[in-house]
C-alpha cells in the first residue's frame, strides 16, 4: 500500500487487491452497473468526493487512475489506495451514511461511471453477485482503515477516563481512528498547538477537519454520521431494544415481514458478540468470523429491509400505554410500539479487588478486539477467566502481546471452556495457563505493571508482570431499565414462556418478548440469540397483524 503524498507521486502504481479489498469488475459487471448511473469524463486532480461528504456517489473507474487520499491538500496528505479501470471507489460509509474518511481525486485524466448512493444501496440489497462483491470489499476496506489509523484523531492522556470512553465508543462502532497519547506521542502536542488547545482541555477529537472538545458519545455519533432517529420513528410496530445478535436477528426478521421496526442500542451495534475477535462456532463460517464483521453485516441486512437504527440510544424505562408500550430513552425522548423485543443482553462482571476503579481507567479491559490488541502490543498481559471468552481472548492476544497469562479459578479448563480452545491454547508458546489461581491485587502507579495472584489451595502468593488485564468472569443481565414491568428471576434475568404461563419467549406482559442472554435460562451463545430473535418475531407478528 502506498503512503506517499499526492504531490510526491511521479508515477502512480495501482494498489494491489489485498484479500478482496480492491477487486476489479469485469466487462459484464461494468455493463450491469451502467444503467444505474452515468458516464462522465474527469480531469486530472478533479475531486470526486471529499473527506466528510455524506451520501457521495458510487464511482467505477472506466479510464485513468483515481486515488483515495486522507488529508488531501494538507501537510499530512496520505495516499491510501490508487485505482485503475474496473475498480470501484468508496468504503463502508457509502452504505451506512457516515461521512467519507478520505477524498477521492483523479490522478490523471480519465472516465468514471457515477451511480447515486441510493441506487448503490438498492443494488447491494438485491444483486447477489455484484452486491456481495461490493459489500465484502467495503467491509475489508473498513478493516484496512482501522488498521491504518486513518479517520478520526483522538488526542488525550492515557490516564483520562474520558479519553478512554471516546476511544471505546469509536472502537465499538468501528469508526476508524488514530489515538495520539499526550503522555508519549510527540505528534499529540503539535496537533494541540495547531488547534490552540491546552493539554488540560483534552480529550479532543478531530473529525473531517472539525474539532470536538471532550464530545459525549451522542455528539461523536452525530458528527460521524451514525444513524439518528427520524421523526416518524417515535411510533413503530416493533421496537427492538439492544442490537446484539438477538436484537439484530429480530430486526432482520421483523423488518423483512413488513413490520415498522426500530432498533435502539445504548453503546454500539453488535453487543457482546461485536467485541469478540473471532466467533468460530457460528453456523456457516468454517474459518470463523469476527464479531465486528458479523455485526456490520447484520446491520446492513436489517437496514436493507427497512429497519431503523438509533445508536447511541439507551432505554431507561418502559410502561404500558393504552395497549401499546412506551419506552423512554435517557435523553427523555419517547418511543411507542405495539410489540417490544427485549434484547439487552448482559454485561461483564467486575473483579472484586482493591483499586479496580483506578486501573479500569487505563489498563483493565472487558473485551479483546483489535483496538485493545493494538494498545498492548509487545507487552505482557493477563487474562482472568476460565470460559470460552477468556480462551478466545488468550488465542487472539497471543498474536500481539509478548506474553499472555490466563488465570483461572477452575482446576480444569474443560469445566467451562470448549475442547477446541483448550487444544489451541496448548499449542501457543507464549500462552501460560495458571489453574486454581485467583487475582488478589493490581500493582502499579498510574498504569498497571503487575498482578498479584494467590493459589486457591495453598494461598501461596506470586506476582506476574502485566501491562493490561482482561477480565472475562461472567455476566449480569441488563434488565434494570424494565423497572418491574415484566417478571424477572432471582438473578435479574427476564422470565419467558412456561415460566410466565405465556407462549415461548413472551414475558409476563403480552407483546413484550425477551431473547438472548437477558432471558432466564438462555444458552449464552450467538446462534441461540439469533434463533430466538427470529422466533420472537413470529409471535410479535401475530400480535401486530391479528387475523
Ligand atoms: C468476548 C466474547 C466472546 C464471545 N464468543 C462467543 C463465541 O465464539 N460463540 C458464541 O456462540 N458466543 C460467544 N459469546 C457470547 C455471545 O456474544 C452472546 O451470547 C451474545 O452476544 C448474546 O447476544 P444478545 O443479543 O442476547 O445480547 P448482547 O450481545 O449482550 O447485546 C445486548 C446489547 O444491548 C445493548 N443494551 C443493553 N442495555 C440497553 C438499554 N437499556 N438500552 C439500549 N441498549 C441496551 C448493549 O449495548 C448491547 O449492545 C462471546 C461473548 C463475549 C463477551
Amino acid at each position: 500500500m502506498s503512503t506517499n503524498s499526492m504531490s510526491e507521486l511521479r508515477e502512480l502504481v495501482e494498489t494491489p487487491d489485498l484479500n478482496g479489498a480492491y477487486p476489479r469488475l469485469d466487462e459484464a459487471g461494468i455493463a450491469a452497473l451502467a444503467p444505474l448511473g452515468h458516464r462522465r469524463r474527469v480531469q486530472r486532480e478533479e475531486v470526486l468526493f471529499r473527506e466528510g461528504d455524506r451520501d457521495c456517489q458510487f464511482f467505477v473507474v472506466l479510464a485513468g487512475m483515481v486515488a483515495s487520499v486522507e488529508g488531501y491538500g494538507t501537510a499530512e496528505e496520505n495516499v491510501i489506495s490508487v485505482h485503475g479501470r474496473g475498480r470501484f471507489l468508496g468504503e463502508l460509509s457509502l452504505l451506512t451514511g457516515e461521512g467519507s474518511y478520505y477524498t477521492a481525486v483523479a490522478a490523471e485524466e480519465g472516465e468514471v461511471l457515477a451511480v447515486p448512493a441510493g441506487r448503490l444501496r438498492e443494488l447491494v440489497a438485491r444483486d447477489q453477485d455484484i452486491g456481495d462483491l461490493i459489500l465484502r470489499a467495503y467491509l475489508i476496506r473498513r478493516s484496512i482503515l482501522i488498521g491504518l489509523g486513518a479517520g478520526l484523531r483522538i488526542i488525550g492522556s492515557r490516564y483520562s477516563p474520558d479519553a478512554r470512553r471516546v476511544r471505546d465508543f469509536a472502537a465499538r462502532n468501528r469508526l476508524p481512528y488514530r489515538w495520539l497519547d499526550l503522555d508519549g506521542d510527540p505528534g499529540a502536542e503539535a496537533l494541540l498547538a495547531r488547534f490552540g488547545v491546552a493539554p488540560q482541555d483534552t480529550p479532543i477529537v478531530i473529525l473531517h477537519g472539525r474539532m470536538l472538545r471532550n464530545p459525549s458519545n451522542a455528539e461523536l455519533a452525530a458528527a460521524a454520521g451514525l444513524p439518528a432517529p427520524s421523526a416518524s420513528a417515535a411510533r413503530c410496530d416493533l421496537l427492538v431494544v439492544g442490537s446484539g445478535p438477538g436484537g439484530m436477528s429480530a430486526a432482520v426478521y421483523g423488518a423483512s415481514e413488513g413490520l415498522r421496526t426500530m432498533v435502539l442500542d445504548g453503546t454500539a451495534t453488535g453487543g457482546q458478540a461485536g467485541t469478540s475477535s473471532r466467533i468460530e462456532n457460528y453456523l456457516g463460517f468454517p474459518s470463523g468470523i469476527s464479531g465486528a464483521e458479523l455485526a456490520e453485516r447484520a446491520m446492513l441486512q436489517a437496514r436493507k429491509f427497512g429497519a431503523e437504527f438509533v445508536v447511541p440510544a439507551e432505554a431507561m424505562s418502559i410502561e404500558e400505554d393504552g395497549g401499546q408500550y412506551l419506552v423512554r430513552l435517557t435523553d427523555g425522548s419517547p418511543v411507542t410500539a405495539t410489540s417490544v423485543v427485549i434484547a439487552t443482553g448482559a454485561r461483564y462482571r467486575r473483579l472484586d479487588v482493591p483499586q479496580l476503579d483506578h486501573f479500569e481507567k487505563t489498563s483493565v479491559y472487558y473485551a479483546a478486539s483489535q483496538a485493545e490488541a493494538l494498545l498492548c502490543a509487545g507487552d505482557p498481559v493477563a487474562i482472568v477467566g476460565g470460559g470460552n471468552s477468556a480462551g478466545q481472548a488468550a488465542v487472539f492476544l497471543s498474536r500481539h502481546a509478548a506474553q499472555v497469562t490466563l488465570i483461572a479459578r477452575e482446576h480444569d479448563l474443560s469445566e467451562y471452556m470448549s475442547r477446541y480452545l483448550i487444544d489451541q491454547l496448548d499449542r501457543i508458546p507464549n500462552v501460560r495457563v495458571m489453574l486454581g489461581t485467583e487475582v488478589r491485587e493490581l500493582l502499579g502507579d498510574q498504569a498497571l505493571e503487575a498482578v498479584a495472584v494467590a493459589d486457591g489451595r495453598t494461598g501461596g502468593r506470586s506476582e506476574l508482570p502485566a501491562r493490561a488485564l482482561f477480565v472475562f468472569i461472567g455476566v449480569r443481565p441488563c434488565s434494570g431499565w424494565l423497572g418491574g414491568l415484566v417478571d424477572l428471576d432471582g438473578d435479574g434475568f427476564v422470565r419467558t414462556g412456561q415460566d410466565t404461563g405465556r407462549s415461548a419467549l413472551e414475558t409476563s406482559r403480552p407483546g413484550i418478548f425477551a431473547v438472548g442472554d437477558v432471558r432466564s435460562g438462555s444458552a449464552k451463545r450467538v446462534a441461540a440469540a439469533v434463533g430466538e430473535g427470529a422466533m420472537a418475531i413470529r409471535l410479535a407478528f401475530e400480535r401486530t397483524r391479528p387475523g
